[in-house]
């Protein structure tokens, strides 16, 4: 076996039904009397509801990427309103923002979510300014307490949970064959894929397996550098506003393609997982079943931007299993955006 660094994440989590109950008892054991309780406009009630049981103030302005103007003000916020700690409900983006106002304050973090993203797990923000997303990691970013209730994912639209779900499902696959994994995590992974793979077609009755899912997929996001396909995933969302969850639902299948010729141990893994005999395909049939989008064309991209997309995937160099050919993405941007399956994998 290979020499490997192992560094568990320090987030204390809570996971069950009802589990919300316990945000007042874990706030206590932060020492946070007056949170501030960030939600998107979206889930503003929710927000309110939980301010209420808490001593908290609601603040329902996150928004996806996490664009800095929104945290300059919320940072304006917090020191108006003698807020001493952070409790972030709701998807990426409340999460997002709670960990943009935890980097600049170093405010302990409590986050609910009740999405699939897997952000709460992590020490890695992604902020947008001037059009462009950066990402950073660092110890003040990672949450202290995560609460898991899957009660809360009971509003989340179905084609949101899909897509949610197959963005949770990214973390694992770039994990599997991260230059930084170790068996720990693709013991994680591979489970994390398969927990998914199995709830997300049972919609509504899937909510605890997928959550518990979302969240070993969460873990390894942290543990491990990611690839290729986040950083193009990161490319068109910062740089051509595409939503977050389904971008990662459409390049997906495609990434796993591009990188498949050099991660064969990786993409049996995730095959096994999925119980496909090919991971690309197998995760473009899974897509399909889901009724989600798989073109680029239907979530807002314009086919003359693919050419610059590429581009700027290609420009910084990243850790990547197979080395970045400008000639190859723009191909794959493109079977994307006409919602094409991927080249099948050869054996
Ligand atoms: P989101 O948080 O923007 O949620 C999409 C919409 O669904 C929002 O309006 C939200 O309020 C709503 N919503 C969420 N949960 C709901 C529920 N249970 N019921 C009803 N409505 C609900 O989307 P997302 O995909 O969860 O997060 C995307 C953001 O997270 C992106 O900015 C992405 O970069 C970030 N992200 C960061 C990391 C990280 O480790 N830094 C990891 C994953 C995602």
């Amino acid at each position: 076996m290979k020499p490997f660094l192992y560094t568990p994440l320090p987030t204390r989590v809570v996971f069950g039904r009802g589990k919300i109950s316990e945000a007042p008892n874990e706030l206590r054991k932060l020492g946070i009397s007056k949170p501030i309780i960030v939600t998107t406009p979206q889930q503003r009630d929710a927000g309110e509801t939980l301010a209420h049981s808490t001593n908290g103030v609601a603040y329902p302005h996150a928004e996806m990427h996490t664009p800095v103007r929104v945290t300059s003000a919320a940072i304006d916020f917090v020191s108006k309103n003698g807020i001493d700690g952070i409790v972030a409900l709701g998807g990426g983006s409340s999460t997002g923002l709670g960990k943009a106002i935890a980097f600049r304050t170093d405010l302990p973090q409590l986050v609910i979510p009740t999405s699939y993203a897997g952000s709460e797990m992590t020490n890695i923000l992604g902020e947008t300014e001037d059009d462009e997303k950066k990402t950073k990691r660092d110890a003040r970013i990672q949450p202290e307490a995560v609460i898991y209730d899957p009660d809360l994912l009971a509003t989340l639209p179905s084609g949101f949970a899909a897509t949610s779900g197959l963005n949770a499902m990214a973390h694992a696959v770039e994990a599997l064959y991260a230059s930084d994994g170790n068996p720990v995590v693709w013991l994680m992974a591979e489970e994390g894929i398969r927990a998914m793979a199995e709830a997300l077609p049972k919609r509504n009755g899937g909510h605890d397996e997928a959550l518990y899912g979302a969240w070993l997929c969460g873990t390894v996001l942290g543990s491990c550098s990611m690839g290729f396909h986040h950083k193009l995933c990161h490319v068109l969302g910062g740089s051509f506003n595409l939503p977050h969850a389904e971008t990662h639902a459409i390049i997906l299948p495609h990434a796993a393609a591009y990188n498949a010729p050099a991660t064969r141990a990786a993409m049996t893994r995730i095959a096994v997982a999925l119980g496909a005999s090919d991971a690309p395909r197998g995760l473009f049939e899974l897509s399909n079943s889901l009724g989600v989008a798989t073109a680029l064309k239907d979530i807002g991209m314009a086919e003359s931007d693919l050419a610059k997309a590429a581009d700027i995937a290609a420009a910084t160099p990243y850790p990547n299993p197979r080395p970045l050919e400008r000639g190859a993405i723009v191909s794959l941007l493109q079977d994307a955006f006409f919602g094409r399956p991927p080249p099948q994998t050869s054996h």
